[in-house]
């Protein structure tokens, strides 16, 4: 029963009643009828408006990505080319003319266009040296295969092309830290030109190679990064960046891995803010449960954040709970989390996120298609999600195209992308300052995009003509040239 009240009570309550009708409005009806503008500009926009309007709308971080994966095909070959500069040649495997017995072969020797270093080619026996060419020496066939074999351009090609060939075929490139650095460049310019503010990439201290074969003291790398980011082509784009340090989960010495880059990275929070683990997780050595104590101990001495893969996974399996009991506080994928209702409530209106990557997830076929991903449900019930780009290099994409994906398949608000997009900055691995300075940043070139939008349509506010890449011409029709 509903107690009665008084005249007099009643009208006390008024103005407190209006009050609250007042905030809900302002939070809810004004809100929608302010953001009705996007409702129906998405309605009456061309695919080509909408891809123009998203690529020209200020952006937040990409917070999920691999540098190594994020090169696309021809800046690898003319990197490669540039580090000449540095003493480098790159030789590519163009033929397999048996120079093995056929048990001597592992799967790098049946491998074409897999590069290798001037120092490892002079090793081999000249029968081999025979099956390889300089890649400045490559017949325009050639080339043009070649910037194929890295890149995941036909529908045929899924995860195994990707985890077992892609990897393997650039081999000594990304071992190269001044072809690391101008890849590093090329997409704090190209983040930049699509409105990003924030990168945060995975892009390791340890492993890099000199022209001799020899190694690098990882401080050096860490130094000629540092550098990079002080270059005026780097400040110019006004991009921040930061760096995550990322162990091949499942590969043995792992466990050593993990503690020799989470102690570096610690001790260099100027760069690397984050641990990653990379891979495929079904292996056993790969579970995240194998990193528990490992982590435990390290938390004894030093506090890195960790942002790790789980989940990227087909079937039901325990990964993102066990990612989570961790330490994570960023979970990669989490594309299996939908099997796992328990750890879904817990990440419900919490403090950890997911990465999404939908580009990725449909490519390496976690997903046949978008009806599948589950990111529209954890956006929609609460679970902090931003979008990013995994190995945009390989799918030949951009951060745009994430936008354009989430928006045409799961019909965004324009209250989302602005949700997404300041989740991409609020989770970033940064001190708090440099974090509100970047949302600050991002709340004002929102605001006057949108201001522009109101006065003067996609003419005003997307006066830039976007770089539209392969993905988006393959899978949405939406060419840079006519096909
Ligand atoms: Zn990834």
């Amino acid at each position: 029963m509903i107690p009665s009240v008084s005249f007099r009570v009643r009208r006390r309550l008024l103005p407190i009643a209006l009050l609250a009708v007042g905030w809900v409005l302002a939070n809810t009806g004004f809100a929608a009828l302010a953001n009705h503008w996007f409702e129906d500009f998405k309605q009456q926009a061309s695919p080509e408006d909408l891809y123009r309007f998203l690529y020209n709308m200020p952006k937040g971080g990409d917070l999920h990505n691999h540098l190594s994966g994020s090169g696309l095909p021809e800046w690898w070959y003319e990197a490669a080319l540039n580090s000449a500069k540095k003493g480098y040649r790159y030789y590519t495997k163009v033929r397999i003319d048996n120079c093995r017995a056929y048990e001597n072969r592992d799967a790098d020797y049946s491998l074409l266009f897999r590069n290798i270093q001037e120092s490892s080619w002079r090793q081999l026996s000249s029968c081999e040296q025979g099956e390889h060419k300089l890649l400045q020496n490559l017949t325009p066939a050639e080339r043009q295969a070649w910037l194929h074999s890295i890149e995941l351009d036909k529908r045929s090609e899924g995860r195994d092309e990707f985890f077992g060939k892609h990897w393997q075929r650039l081999n000594h490139l990304f071992r190269n830290p001044y072809i690391t650095n101008e890849i590093l460049l090329l997409n704090m310019q190209t983040f930049s030109d699509e409105g990003l503010i924030y990168l945060e990439t995975q892009s390791n201290s340890h492993g890099f190679l000199k022209p001799d074969g020899s190694l690098f003291d990882p401080n050096q790398v860490a130094a000629l990064y540092r550098e990079q980011l002080k270059h005026p082509d780097a400040v110019a784009t006004g991009m921040v960046v930061r760096l995550q340090n990322a162990v091949l989960r499942f590969l043995p010495g792992a466990l050593e891995e993990t503690k020799l880059l989470y102690e570096f990275s610690a001790k260099n929070p100027d760069l690397y803010v984050a641990l990653n683990l990379v891979g495929i997780e079904s292996n056993t050595k790969g579970n995240p449960m194998h990193f528990l104590d490992t982590f435990r101990q390290l938390r004894r001495k030093y506090d890195l954040p960790l942002s790790i893969h789980a989940g990227e996974s087909d079937g039901p399996n325990p990964h993102v709970r066990d990612t989570l009991l961790a330490g994570a506080e960023r979970i990669g994928h989490g594309l299996n989390l939908i099997g796992d209702p328990e750890t879904m409530r817990l990440m419900q209106f919490g403090q950890r996120m997911i990465e999404i990557n939908l580009i990725s997830n449909l490519l390496l076929e976690y997903v046949k298609d978008y009806s599948e991903h589950p990111f529209p449900e954890y956006l929609r019930t609460g679970i902090p999600v931003a979008l990013a780009t995994d190995d945009r290099g390989m799918w030949n994409s951009n951060m745009t195209d994430e936008f354009y994906v989430a928006v045409v398949e799961y019909n965004l608000s324009w209250q989302e992308i602005l949700k997404l997009s300041r989740n991409s900055l609020a989770y970033a691995f940064l001190p708090e300052s440099v974090k509100q300075g970047l949302l600050d940043r991002y709340n004002a070139n929102i605001a006057s995009f949108e201001t522009a939008f109101s006065q003067g349509g996609l003419r005003q506010a997307a006066r830039k003509k976007p770089v539209r890449y392969q993905f988006i011409c393959r899978y949405y029709d939406l060419c840079e040239k006519p096909r």
